[in-house]
């Protein structure tokens, strides 16, 4: 038995809760509590909607997307590329610039397609992402991964993948950089290269103040904050230290808020970088008479983490850690035939040496 996983792509459209209107009975006094210039969050009208994917369809019958097909080989064969990354920044944002920041930055990854049942196009949200470079995204991957294998399932006529910003323009995804399925990580190269690249921080600690904007179970906009719980292996099975083969396996747990629709969103750190990005949600309860499993590495299962048949006492927000995705982006440059970025000196982040009994293990 093992503990559920729940990716977090959001894969149905959720109408507005019921919930919103019980909490809002009674008399209400007039929306005055909000300072002037602060976004009322709202979800897309059906006018917005219709008008975006009138632009994706300008933009596919221009020719300036790349078809899913195309894409889905790319994911069996990535195609390297130079990615210049931002160094951190290092002072602290008074926690209102930062929701604004994170506001800013937002990113989604949608699908076009021609859909089999109706044989309209429609155009739909997949995950959340965040700019590396002006022209690279980075996101979780299976989300993403999932949104070309549609065309597997229900074999589509036609697919691309867009990106979205804040401000509703779209770009089309022109290509896979990198793709790491043990990681849950991905980069994708986006054309024009008009993103606000976002700086990677790596040399965080746990209870450091992290920031969570995305749109949980398809509630636009909310922003949470929590601390870096823990760093940790997710599998026992991993490379030489400092080696992408053994970040991969770097997981780090995060206090904010999260839910399905959250996948790829970054969190950022006090001064605005990106300490990882979403990945997964775990709820863990007591063990029901089944020993506890190990892992297999490949699902974000830790090691003795117990079965759950009762009913979760704690729920683990389980991400993806900049150090991995920095390695991934370093593993790419590399690829692409250019010299990779120095290692940080005196880290403060994960420890990544070997435990004694690890380096005991590896010996014959
Ligand atoms: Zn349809």
């Amino acid at each position: 038995m093992k503990a559920q996983i729940y990716p977090l792509r959001l894969s149905w459209p959720i109408p507005a809760l019921t919930l919103a209107a019980a909490l809002t009975c009674g008399p209400l006094p007039q929306a005055v509590a909000q300072a002037p210039g602060v976004v009322i969050e709202e979800w897309m009208s059906s006018d917005q909607h219709s008008a975006l994917l009138q632009k994706a369809l300008r933009l596919q019958k221009e020719g300036k997307l790349t078809r899913g097909e195309q894409l889905k080989e790319q994911l069996k064969n990535p195609q390297p590329t130079a990615v210049r990354f931002l160094p951190p920044r290092n002072t602290p944002l008074d926690p209102t610039l930062l929701a604004q920041r994170a506001r800013e930055i937002r990113l989604w990854i949608m699908v076009l397609y021609i859909c089999p049942k109706c044989t309209k196009w429609h155009l739909q949200d997949f995950a959340a992402a965040y700019a590396v470079a002006p022209d690279i995204i980075a996101t979780c991957e299976h989300a993403f991964e999932e949104a070309l294998k549609r065309e597997t399932k229900e074999p589509l006529k036609e697919a691309y993948l867009l990106l979205r910003d804040s401000q509703h323009r779209l770009l089309g995804v022109t290509r896979i950089v990198a793709v790491n399925s043990v990681m849950d990580a991905a980069l994708l190269q986006v054309d024009p290269p008009h993103l606000i690249p976002v700086p990677l921080n790596d040399q965080l600690s746990p209870g450091d103040p992290v920031f969570c904007y995305s749109d949980p179970l398809g509630q636009a906009g909310y922003f949470s904050d929590g601390i870096i719980n823990r760093f940790y292996w997710n599998s026992n099975r991993r490379g030489s230290p400092g080696s992408l083969e053994q970040l991969a396996y770097l997981r780090v747990n995060f206090g904010t808020d999260w839910a399905p629709g959250s996948s790829g969103a970054p969190i950022l750190d006090q001064c605005g970088n990106v300490a990882g990005h979403v990945s997964s949600i775990q709820p863990l309860s007591r063990p029901s008479g089944n020993p506890p499993t190990s892992s297999d590495g490949k699902n974000d299962q830790p090691p003795s983490t117990p079965a759950t048949s009762n009913p979760p006492l704690i729920t683990m927000h389980v991400g993806i850690p900049a150090r991995g995705v920095l390695a991934l982006i370093r593993d790419t440059n590399e690829q692409a035939g250019d010299p990779p970025s120095p290692p940080s000196v005196a880290p403060r982040g994960p420890d990544l040496r070997p435990r004694p009994e690890e380096t005991t293990s590896t010996k014959p």
